[in-house]
This record gives structure tokens, C-alpha cells and sequence, in this order.
């Protein structure tokens, strides 16, 4: 059998070519935030299970996370090198687990750039040494700055990124909610409904870079899951901005990349309009988490009493309980639980045997 894309991590001009096989297929392609190698193992794993291609990414605290919260982060040293551990891991292991990575990194504040300089710096020593970056593509997230202001920046590191071919996520409009420690909870309700002018302001600006760029237009969407009703998802805010795309530089249909932060929670048919409007990337951070969780919180429960002391349990007073503390016996157990709850997501975004 033939694959479309091959195994491993997809780079340069190949990561475009699968969004456009996405889009042009109505599928979306799930990014996955990681922390550290229980959650990016569980996506590799999930991803070859579906035959079908993932975004592996990590948000600024992930990255410290992976890289251990006991260090520094002076001059975003903690976050560069956690990141390029993590992208190493995922080199290394990608192929013998049978999945197609896209390996991403996810909103970098204007506070944070630091962080993206170093990874630019990375990308491009491994560039010239193996022709492949480590990373597929990085997103940068000014859109706290006004829009020209946001543009002009992102155009700045687009230019230097694409030297190595690698693709950059811009955000317009603000996504609500919190995540990593920036609290998007009170922000001004227009702000969370991207203009189509916005947009095309944006796809003019970057195009004349190259076409390997893809926007986060808020439609409504937040990082979180909330109380039913609070969320208002407007999908064909993303209709009107192609439209008005399409007929603006006489384009085929859907012409934007567009991407769609906070999916955690969103119901079937939302996921099913936003696809069709062009949306080729679905972040699924909050719902995993809460998977992980549930799977080791169930395992705590059902092995209580074997979980107390050291020995000693329900079948003997003598009896060892290492099997059963053992934390690669429960962190599995979590990594499960993540894996079933990310299939279910490939399902509802289209994509299951794709590759
Ligand atoms: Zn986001």
C-alpha cells in the first residue's frame, strides 16, 4: 500500500501539501498539546492506530514542563531546550511508532519571543546539517498588538523562517479563555469574532512571503471547557472570510488555512462546519488533560487498598504492592485513556485512514 505522506516528521513544503490534502478532502487534522513523553507517545501511538496524520505541539509552559519545572527560564533557556528535547524525541521515535507528525509549537507571546529565536537558531543549524528542520512550523500570537503592528512582526519572523520552508500560524482576533497563564476571560467581545477584512489583510501580507502560512481566526472559540450556552461559536464568520477572500483575489473556493483554537467540548456539527470553511487544524488541549487524569484517577480508585503501603493488601497481610504502585503501571493507564478520548476526535474531525 502506498502512503501519501510518509512516516516520521513532515517538514518544509510537504507540511502544506497535507493541509491542502486536508482541506480538498474535508478533513482536520487534531494538534495535540504535550508536556512530556506519556503525552507525546500517547499521540504518536494514537495517531498510527487512525493511519492518519497528527500536530504534535507544545505551549511555552509545556515545553518547561518537559524540559523540568525546577529549572530557570531566564531568557527562555528552559522552554528553547524542553522544546528541542521534545522535537528530538519525536525524530527518533516517530517512524518506529508508524505515525506522520506535524511538530508545531503553540501561541508564543510577544514577552515570549525569545523563545521562537532560539528555536529559529535550531531549525536552522539542523537544517544545514540534515536538511530538515526539527520543527514544522511555530505559531506566533501578537494579536493582543494591533493588526498591522501583528502583521508586521509575524512577516519579520515569516521571512526568516521561510528560509527553511517553515510554516508559520499567525492568530487575529483574540481565542478567550485561559491557557498557560494568560487570562483571556474578560476580553472585549468583539475581539473574539476575527472581520474577514482582518484576515485579508493578513493572507495579502503573508502571501507575498510564501504560501506556507495558516490563520487562527477567533470565531467565537475559547481555551477551556465551560458551562454549556457560555460559548458561542460563530462558524460562518470563517464562511464570510473565505467568501470575501475568494471574490477579493479571484481564488478557488476556501482559499485560507485557517485554524481553530479551544476545540475541547465542541459539538460534531460545529467541528463539521468549521471543516467545511476551511479548517485544516482542530487544538485539542483541555479535553486530554482531563482524559489523562480520568484514567489514572479511575486506576487510584479501583486499587486502593493496594495502593496504601508498601505490602500488604487485600489478598494477604504480607503480600508486595510494587506491581501495582509501580508509575509506569498508572501513567499507562492515563496514556490509555488519553489515546481512546483522541480517537474520538480524529473520528469527528474526518480523518481516519487518511494516510
Ligand atoms: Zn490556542
Amino acid at each position: 500500500m502506498s502512503r501519501k505522506f510518509p512516516y516520521g516528521v513532515i517538514t518544509g513544503n510537504a507540511v502544506i501539501e497535507i493541509f491542502e490534502y486536508a482541506k480538498e478532502n474535508l478533513f482536520s487534522i487534531p494538534a495535540v498539546n504535550v508536556v512530556g513523553s506519556n503525552s507525546i507517545n500517547a499521540a504518536m501511538e494514537t495517531a498510527a492506530s487512525m493511519n492518519s496524520p497528527i500536530i504534535i505541539q507544545l505551549s511555552n509552559g509545556g515545553a518547561i514542563f518537559n524540559a523540568g519545572k525546577s529549572l530557570s527560564n531566564i531568557s527562555q533557556i528552559a522552554s528553547i531546550k524542553g522544546s528541542i528535547a521534545c522535537a528530538m524525541h519525536i525524530h527518533e521515535l516517530a517512524r518506529l511508532y508508524k505515525s506522520t507528525v506535524i511538530l508545531h509549537t503553540d501561541h508564543c507571546y510577544k514577552k515570549n519571543l525569545q523563545w521562537i529565536d532560539g528555536l529559529i537558531r535550531a531549525n536552522e543549524y539542523y537544517y544545514k546539517k540534515f536538511g530538515k528542520t526539527l520543527f514544522s512550523s511555530h505559531m506566533l500570537d501578537l494579536s493582543k498588538e494591533p493588526l498591522e503592528d501583528n502583521i508586521k512582526i509575524c512577516k519579520k519572523y515569516f521571512n526568516i523562517m521561510n528560509k527553511c520552508q517553515i510554516t508559520i500560524e499567525v492568530e487575529l482576533g483574540v481565542t478567550g479563555g485561559e491557557e498557560d497563564g494568560t487570562d483571556n476571560t474578560n476580553i472585549d467581545n468583539k475581539k473574539l469574532y476575527t472581520q474577514p477584512e482582518e484576515v485579508s489583510y493578513a493572507y495579502d501580507n503573508l502571501g507575498s512571503i510564501s504560501k506556507n502560512f495558516i490563520i487562527a481566526a477567533s470565531f467565537g472559540n475559547v481555551h477551556g471547557v465551560y458551562k454549556p450556552g457560555n460559548v458561542i461559536l460563530r462558524p460562518e464568520i470563517l464562511e464570510n472570510t473565505q467568501k470575501y477572500i475568494k471574490n477579493k483575489f479571484n481564488t478557488k473556493k476556501n482559499p485560507v488555512f485557517l485554524v481553530f483554537h479551544g476545540g475541547s467540548g465542541s459539538s460534531e456539527e460545529e467541528i463539521k462546519k468549521s471543516i467545511n470553511y476551511g479548517v485544516i487544524k482542530i487544538n485539542i488541549d483541555t479535553d486530554l488533560q482531563y482524559s489523562f487524569t480520568c484514567g489514572v484517577r479511575n486506576y487510584m480508585e479501583k486499587y486502593k487498598e493496594y495502593l496504601n503501603k508498601q505490602i500488604g493488601n487485600p489478598t494477604g497481610e504480607y503480600v508486595p504492592n510494587k506491581k501495582f504502585y509501580d508509575p509506569r503501571i498508572w501513567l499507562r493507564e492515563g496514556e490509555l485513556s488519553f489515546k481512546m478520548k483522541l480517537q474520538k476526535y480524529f473520528k469527528l474531525m474526518n480523518n481516519v485512514n487518511t494516510l
